[in-house]
């Protein structure tokens, strides 16, 4: 048995339904597998940044956000070391909020029901297996198991959206490279009857801690820790101590928390890896964390996953319709290189933030530059990806940064040896952007 589309998309998440809900929308006969029984759960806290907030509204979602319960953070009360200041996010023409924080397990249902409203097809309990070529190799079709029953499903296009450990990737035989490890762990839960005034993301890091947090759906108050390898035993002894010790070293959520229950288990990960996957192929493109995946440390999963479904959408819904499978193919070839040149900085700004021990110092230095010049904001623009840090760092302001780092008192020899690893660190990941490191085509990535 046989079945044709134009195109399947493999995995029925953040990515894959957003690009579902485009591409249904522009008329062309989709069809999303995906193998989970039902959208429950997955592995990830869900702050989403202020661009994502504007595609769920562009995508018709906001009453379906706000009937969740979930407020829209307008500020962020930000520490990074020294550092420390309330600020409003900075909104654009067509943004409803700055950012909101829905569990997946409330999220992920919306967007597939989203999809299926566009006239997407959506199958649950749906998993892929292998996929099918036509005569001259490009990818056509995708074998899917559902239940004991195997087809073959045909599409002009195969889009992986599933996830870290993609199966359309490993079929596809597309790579992995600039593969970094995770210096920290994350771990994150759920309290009830938090006390918060103003509906505001906190985000702390200071010395080796990080800690966030800020209301989500239904009257939970999220909670993320983010402990270090050596902590490991100690951590884990005792899960929910443990992320009640680090919340005691950040003032606002220590106080939000002074009355509040918590209502879940402490959810975690102890080992993931940051990369990029070769993006596109004759018939085939990755998008979200199947393409690429960061330190979840800057929040910016989800947001980049709506992000690429938007960005392919564009492609496809331009193209296929009307052109033949080697334009489209091309087309998507030249997105995968502006997905890396788009998110090289980013990639490696998510690495910094999640690295062991303290952040590198220029970050707080340029940060209380922004502050003087009253720019601060911009900062927060980075988070929505509507600034790159190329951009804010322009060299007057890194000089400025560089200058106050010397300047601290005592620290003369330590801020100009940090400077110096800073330098070398750039210049090997600016090398890495352009000589990409590729890991070796039988390693898939993380597999437990
Ligand atoms: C600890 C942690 C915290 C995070 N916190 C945040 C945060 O606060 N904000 C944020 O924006 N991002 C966060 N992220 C990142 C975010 O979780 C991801 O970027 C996001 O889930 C990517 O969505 P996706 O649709 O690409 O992949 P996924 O959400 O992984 O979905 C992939 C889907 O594909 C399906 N699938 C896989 N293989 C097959 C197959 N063979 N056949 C059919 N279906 C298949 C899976 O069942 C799954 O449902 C965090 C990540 C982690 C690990």
């Amino acid at each position: 048995m046989s079945e044709r589309y134009d195109v399947v998309i493999v995995g029925g998440r953040c990515a894959g339904s957003a690009l579902a809900t485009l591409l249904a929308g522009r008329g062309l006969r989709v069809l999303v597998l995906e193998q989970a029984k039902a959208l429950r759960n997955t592995l990830s806290s869900h702050v989403l940044q202020t661009d994502a907030v504007t595609f769920l509204d562009r995508v018709g979602l906001t009453e379906k956000i706000r009937s969740t319960g979930a407020p829209f953070m307008n500020r962020v009360d930000s520490r990074v070391d020294d550092f420390h200041a309330v600020i409003d996010y900075p909104l654009e023409p067509g943004d409803v909020g700055g950012a909101v924080a829905v569990r997946r397990d409330v999220l992920d249902p919306l967007l597939a029901d989203g999809a299926v409203a566009a006239g997407a097809r959506f199958r649950l309990g749906a998993e892929v297996t292998g996929i099918v070529r036509d005569a001259g190799g490009r990818v056509g079709g995708v074998r899917v198991r559902c239940g004991r029953t195997e087809r073959t499903v045909q599409a002009s296009l195969v889009v992986g959206a599933d996830g870290r450990r993609s199966t359309v990737a490993a079929l596809c035989g597309a790579r992995r490279y600039n593969v970094t490890d995770n210096e920290r762990w994350y771990y994150y839960t759920y309290f009830e009857n938090a006390r918060w005034e103003q509906p505001t993301f906190v985000f702390h890091r200071w010395g080796d801690r990080h800690v966030f947090g800020g209301p989500a759906d239904n009257g939970r108050y999220l909670v993320g820790v983010s402990p270090e390898h050596h902590e490991r035993a100690h951590f884990r002894a005792d899960l929910r101590a443990s992320v009640r010790a680090h919340v005691a070293g950040c003032a606002p959520i220590a106080q939000a928390l002074t009355e509040a229950r918590q209502v879940d288990k402490v959810y975690g990960i102890t080992g993931f890896q940051g990369y990029f996957r070769e993006p596109a192929g004759p018939g085939w493109v990755l998008i979200g964390d199947a393409g690429h995946f960061k330190d979840p440390a800057v929040g910016r999963g989800i947001a980049d996953a709506f992000a690429q479904a938007q960005q392919v959408a564009a492609i496809v819904g331009d193209l296929l319709p009307e052109h033949g499978a080697e334009r489209l193919d091309r087309a998507l070839a030249a997105w995968g290189r502006s997905r890396d040149r788009r998110y090289a900085d980013f990639y490696w700004m998510a690495a910094d933030i999640g690295c062991a021990g303290a952040i590198p110092a220029v970050y707080p230095a340029l940060l209380g530059v922004l502050a003087r010049q009253g720019r601060i904001e911009e900062y927060l623009r980075l988070y929505s990806h509507r600034r790159t840090p190329t951009q804010l760092m322009h060299p007057g302001d890194v000089g400025a940064a560089i200058l106050a780092m010397l300047r601290a008192p005592g620290s003369r020899a330590a801020g100009a040896s940090e400077l110096t690893s800073t330098l070398r660190r750039e210049a090997r990941r600016r090398y890495r952007s352009l000589r990409p490191a590729f890991a070796p085509a039988t390693d898939v990535g993380e597999v437990a």
